[in-house]
């Protein structure tokens, strides 16, 4: 099975240019995010579906896997804890998840709550419990770069299997209030999928259709359109902006039974208009973009 990603970035690094974060595409669209740091030969991982993406990337760079950084309990995010236990390699390792995780982390070594902080690499690493995708799920910032899951996406977020829509409203309206130059590592290349729906609710948003324009480039050469930033989220996500009159009169045009008089409402109907894919009949079309 392909990646969506065959064309891989430089590593982001923080400010003072001590800290790395790789990407380590895994199955059909997972994005592991691997911490490393010029100052030790540890590695980190954050999720991932399985693990010899990540140990092959250790292998190739002379690092060591010290520890996981869990978001949630998904299969596709904890699945690296359980290949590695099946392969006796998970022991030792620091295992660092919620405290009130919606399943078993296996071999969780640390428990973390909203508003916690430890230290990695020497930098603070601040957990922000995100509910809404999952029950439990938290995000995790480290200096300039946020780790969040499956709660945000770029140009989207994850589905509310735990919900209600309050909780995961509140999760991304607390992840849009970073720093606008935040880099937004999620766990998912999802994002020519989430463009095309944000296009359908918000025709008239200039910044969206620059965005489009340049991940279709991106995309085009089989690059990774993650890690957006937090300002590009707030100016392009419809999940972060339910209070454009565009957006809530589209959803309203298609759920004539939808209450958009309110962020929630109208969140809530985003929401539920992306999962019936009104976007998805469009295909591989160009979008019209006007502005
Ligand atoms: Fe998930
Ligand atoms: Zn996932």
């Amino acid at each position: 099975m392909q990646h969506a990603v065959t064309n891989l970035p430089d590593p982001i690094e923080t400010a003072d240019g001590r800290i790395q974060v790789h990407l380590v595409p895994s199955v059909k669209d997972n994005l592991i995010w691997v911490i490393t740091s010029t100052d030790t030969d540890e590695a980190w991982a954050v999720d991932g579906p399985e693990a010899d993406g990540v140990l092959a990337f250790c292998e190739a760079h002379g690092k060591r896997l010290a520890g996981i950084l869990n978001t949630h309990t998904h299969w596709d995010h904890i699945g690296i804890n359980k290949k590695l236990a099946e392969r006796g390699l998970l022991a030792g390792l620091q295992v660092i998840g919620s405290a009130e995780p919606k399943d078993p982390i296996p071999g969780q070594t640390k428990q973390v709550r909203d508003g916690d902080t430890f230290e990695l690499f020497g930098e603070t690493v601040r957990v922000i419990r995100t509910d809404g995708h999952q029950d439990g799920h938290v995000s995790y910032v480290l200096n300039d770069v946020l780790f969040c899951g499956d709660t945000m996406f770029a140009g989207g977020c994850g589905y509310l299997f735990d919900g209600p829509p309050r909780a995961m409203l509140d999760s991304l309206l607390r992840l849009a209030a970073l720093p606008g130059d935040t880099r937004v590592c999620c766990a998912h290349e999802y994002t020519e999928d989430n463009l095309r729906f944000a296009w359908f609710v918000e025709p008239d948003n200039a910044a969206l259709a620059a965005r489009i324009r340049d991940v279709w480039a991106i995309r085009a050469e089989g690059r990774c359109t993650v890690p957006s930033t937090i300002e590009e989220e707030r100016a392009t996500n419809p999940f972060l902006r339910p209070g454009s009159p565009t957006l809530r009169a589209r959803v309203a045009e298609h759920l004539p039974d939808a209450d958009v008089s309110d962020d929630l409402g109208s969140f809530t109907s985003t929401r539920l208009l992306k999962n019936a894919g009104p976007h998805k009949p469009l295909g591989d079309e160009p979008l019209p973009l006007q502005p």
